[in-house]
C-alpha cells in the first residue's frame, strides 16, 4: 500500500505541477506584460525554456510513433486487427461527423458573422489557391511516400505558382532562377493564371509513415516465429523512448510555465478578441458540448464508468495539449496518461494514439465548419444545403489531412472555403484568433482519441483476450 501510495503520489505532483505551470505561466505572462519590466531583447530569452521541451517533444515523436504502432499492430492477429481497425474507424470518422455537424448547427443558430462588423484585413497571399481535388490527390501521396526517410522530414504539397510568361532568358540579370519541379505536367494543370507544382514542405509526413507502420507491423505479426525479433526489437525501442519520455514529463512543468508565459507577451493587440467575439464564443462552445457532453455520454453507454474520472486522468495530457497546441507534439503525454493513468490495453493506444493524433480531429472538424460558414456570413453569401452538406464533407477530409502542428486547422480551412467557392481573404482574421482557439481545438483532439481508446478497448474486450498481451511480450523480451 505504501508503495501504491508513493506511485500515486509522484504521479499527482506531476500532474499538478504541469497544471499548476498553465496557471502560473499565464500570471506570470500577464504580469511582465503589464508592468514591461523585460526589455525586448530579454523577452526573447524568456521562452528559452519552453523552445527546449518543444524540441524534446518533437525529438521523441518520430521513434515513438514508429516503435508504438509497429508494436501494437503486430501484437494483434490478422483477423482482431481487422475487426477493431473496423471498430477504430467507426468511432474515429462517427465522432469527427458529429462535431462537424454540431459546429455547423451552432453557428447558424448565432450567426457570428452576420454584421458583426470585424474589419477584414487584406488578404496577404501566403496561402495557395489550391483545389479540394489537388488537396485529395496530395492526401493520397503522403499516404504512400516515396522514399520513407524523406518521409521523415518532408512531406509533399501542391503549390500553385504564377505562370510566368515564356519569354528569352535574360542574360544580363543578376537574378538567379529559382529551379521549380514540375511534376505533373499536363494541359489541364496549366490554367491561364497558374501551373500546378509539386513540392515538399518541412514537417514529417507523420500519415505516410503510420501508413507504412500498419503495413509492417501487420506483416512482421503474421510472419510467427521468423517475424519475432523485429516485434521484440520494436518493443524494445518502445519500451526505451517511453522511459525517455517519463524523464521529459518533469521537465514538463517549467517548459511549459515558460512557453505559455512567453507567448502571452507575443500577442499583439487583444482588441481582435472582442470583434471576433461571438464567433470565439461560438467555436468554444461548440467545442465543450462536445468534450463535456457528447464525447462523455458516448464512454457513459460503452465503458460505463464515470467519464470525468478518466478525463482528469487525461489532465497531463490534455494541459499539454492546451499548451503546445500540437496532437503530435503532446502524443507522448497522451500515451502516458491512457496506459499508466487509464490502465488502456496497450495494443490499442500504441496503435490507436498516434493514428489518431493525425487523422482523427473533432475539434479541428467542428472548428472548419464554423469557420467556413462564419466566413460566409462576413460576405453575404447564402448557402444553400448542397453548400452545408460539402462544408461539412470537406471539413471532415480537412480535419483528416490536417497535420497534429500548430494551426494546421486555420490552413486546411482554405480547403473547406475553396470547396464552396467563398472568398479565402478572410483567412488571416481567423489567423488572428487562431492561436488562441488551437489551444482548445487540440484538447478536444486529443481527449477525442483518448476516449476512443477507452471505448474500443471496452467493445474488443473478447478479442484482447484471445492474444498475448504487450505485457507477456515484453517480459518475453526481457528474458
Ligand atoms: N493544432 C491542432 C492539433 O495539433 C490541429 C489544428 O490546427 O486544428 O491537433
Amino acid at each position: 500500500r505504501c508503495f501504491c501510495l508513493k506511485v500515486s503520489l509522484k504521479k499527482n505532483l506531476c500532474l499538478i505541477a504541469t497544471v499548476g505551470a498553465v496557471i502560473l505561466g499565464t500570471g506570470l505572462g500577464a504580469l511582465v506584460r503589464e508592468y514591461g519590466f523585460l526589455s525586448q531583447v530579454q523577452k526573447y530569452y524568456f521562452g528559452f525554456p519552453g523552445e527546449l521541451l518543444m524540441r524534446m517533444l518533437k525529438l521523441i515523436v518520430l521513434p515513438l510513433i514508429i516503435s508504438s504502432i509497429i508494436t501494437g499492430v503486430a501484437a494483434l492477429n490478422s483477423d482482431m486487427s481487422g475487426r477493431i481497425g473496423l471498430r477504430v474507424v467507426t468511432y474515429y470518422l462517427s465522432t469527427t461527423v458529429i462535431a462537424v455537424f454540431l459546429g455547423i448547427v451552432l453557428v447558424v443558430a448565432a450567426k457570428p458573422g452576420v454584421s458583426q462588423g470585424a474589419e477584414r484585413t487584406d488578404w496577404n497571399g501566403t496561402t495557395q489557391d489550391i483545389s479540394t481535388l489537388d488537396a485529395m490527390l496530395d492526401l493520397l501521396r503522403n499516404m504512400i511516400p516515396e522514399n520513407l526517410v524523406q518521409a521523415c522530414f518532408e512531406q509533399y504539397k501542391t503549390q500553385r505558382k504564377e505562370r510566368t510568361p515564356l519569354s528569352a532568358p535574360d542574360y544580363n540579370s543578376t537574378h538567379t532562377p529559382v529551379p521549380v519541379v514540375i511534376t505533373t505536367l499536363s494541359p489541364q494543370n496549366i490554367t491561364k493564371d497558374y501551373i500546378v507544382v509539386g513540392s515538399y514542405s518541412d514537417g514529417i509526413n507523420v500519415l505516410g509513415l503510420i501508413v507504412f507502420c500498419l503495413v509492417f507491423g501487420l506483416a512482421i505479426g503474421q510472419m510467427g516465429a521468423k517475424g519475432r525479433i523485429l516485434v521484440e526489437f520494436f518493443d524494445a525501442l518502445n519500451e526505451a523512448t517511453m522511459k525517455i519520455v517519463q524523464i521529459i514529463m518533469w521537465y514538463m512543468p517549467i517548459g511549459i510555465l515558460f512557453l505559455i508565459a512567453a507567448r502571452i507577451l507575443e500577442v499583439q493587440d487583444w482588441r481582435i478578441f472582442q470583434k471576433l467575439g461571438i464567433f470565439i464564443v461560438t467555436v468554444l462552445s461548440g467545442l465543450a458540448i462536445h468534450c463535456i457532453i457528447l464525447l462523455p455520454l458516448l464512454y457513459l453507454a460503452v465503458v460505463r464508468k464515470n467519464p470525468f474520472a478518466f478525463v482528469w486522468r487525461m489532465a497531463e495530457a490534455l494541459a499539454t495539449a492546451f499548451v503546445l497546441s500540437s496532437s503530435s507534439a503532446t502524443l507522448p503525454m497522451t500515451l502516458q496518461c491512457a496506459e499508466e493513468n487509464n490502465g488502456i490495453d496497450k495494443r490499442i493506444t500504441r496503435f490507436m494514439l498516434p493514428v489518431g493524433a493525425t487523422i482523427n480531429m473533432d475539434g479541428t472538424a467542428l472548428y472548419e465548419g464554423v469557420a467556413a460558414i462564419f466566413v460566409a456570413q462576413l460576405n453575404n453569401y447564402a448557402l444553400n444545403i448542397g453548400q452545408i452538406v460539402t462544408i461539412s464533407i470537406t471539413a471532415t477530409m480537412g480535419s483528416i489531412g490536417a497535420a497534429g502542428i500548430p494551426s494546421a486547422g486555420a490552413v486546411t480551412t482554405v480547403l473547406v472555403l475553396t470547396a464552396v467557392g467563398l472568398p479565402v481573404h478572410d483567412i488571416p482574421l481567423l489567423i488572428a484568433v487562431d492561436w488562441l482557439l488551437d489551444r482548445f481545438r487540440t484538447m478536444v483532439n486529443v481527449l477525442g482519441d483518448a476516449f476512443g481508446a477507452g471505448i474500443v478497448q471496452k467493445l474488443s474486450e473478447k478479442e484482447l483476450e484471445q492474444t498475448v498481451t504487450v505485457c507477456e511480450l515484453d517480459a518475453a523480451s526481457s528474458l
